[in-house]
């Protein structure tokens, strides 16, 4: 089996554990990993996630989005996150992204809206280990950008918050009523940020209800 092939595997496997805990559901959401030879497979748009199979990959050029290779299947178009994906590669080396629709991505974007700044602010969390460079004892900032009708009217968003060095350490930006883009050095590097980044979404949604509720 080649590398390539052990990715796609990969990735569809992560399609299916994502959709299980809610973070792909109802078509949306997404990945992309590395290809043999540079290039980085995508997968389809409007599709169910947890159906994708290992051939309906699209393979697209890092450096501006164009196809290389499409799956088969002619029915397929590659992910609206494409032109996400590739900035997240050129800006951050990232040749692994996954794009969540999760609940805990979008009440914690609430939270930032709620106190009228454009970050969240975690801390006081073992989980936080789980991003390189961050330990414990850190404020670890995640940018929160506006959602825009369509998922390519972000990268300007995008363009601006992975260029603020407030935000150098993180590995996610919230995209308020939307979800999260999350990422990595490669596929399992994105998988550990995914689920640290969820622990830390919930953690910071359920101990915000926690002080509302015993507020005096
Ligand atoms: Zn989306």
């Amino acid at each position: 089996m080649t590398t390539e092939d052990a990715t796609r595997e990969l990735l569809v496997e992560l399609l299916g554990e994502f959709y299980r805990r809610g973070w792909v559901s109802g078509t949306g959401g997404g990945i992309c990993g590395p290809a043999d030879g540079g290039g980085l497979l995508l997968a389809p748009t409007g599709v169910h996630k947890e159906r994708v199979r290992t051939d309906e990959f699209f393979t697209v050029d890092p450096s501006d989005g164009r196809v290389l290779r499409s799956p088969e299947r002619s029915d397929l178009r590659p992910s609206e996150c494409n032109s996400i994906f590739c900035l997240a590669h050129r800006e951050r080396g990232a040749w692994s992204v996954v794009h969540s629709h999760a609940l805990a991505a979008v009440l914690a974007g609430d939270l930032a809206a709620s106190d009228r700044t454009d970050h969240l602010a975690i801390r006081d969390l073992e989980m936080l280990k789980g991003i390189p460079g961050v330990t414990n004892t850190d404020v670890h900032l995640v940018p929160v950008i506006r959602n825009t009708p369509r998922e390519p009217e972000l990268v300007g968003q995008l363009e601006a918050v992975l260029a603020d060095p407030r935000f150098a350490d993180s590995r996610a930006v919230v995209v308020r009523d939307h979800g999260a883009y999350i990422w990595g050095d490669d596929v399992l590097a994105a998988k550990r940020h995914t689920e640290v980044y969820h622990f830390l979404f919930e953690a910071l949604v359920a101990r915000r209800d926690h002080q509302k509720e015993h507020r005096p």
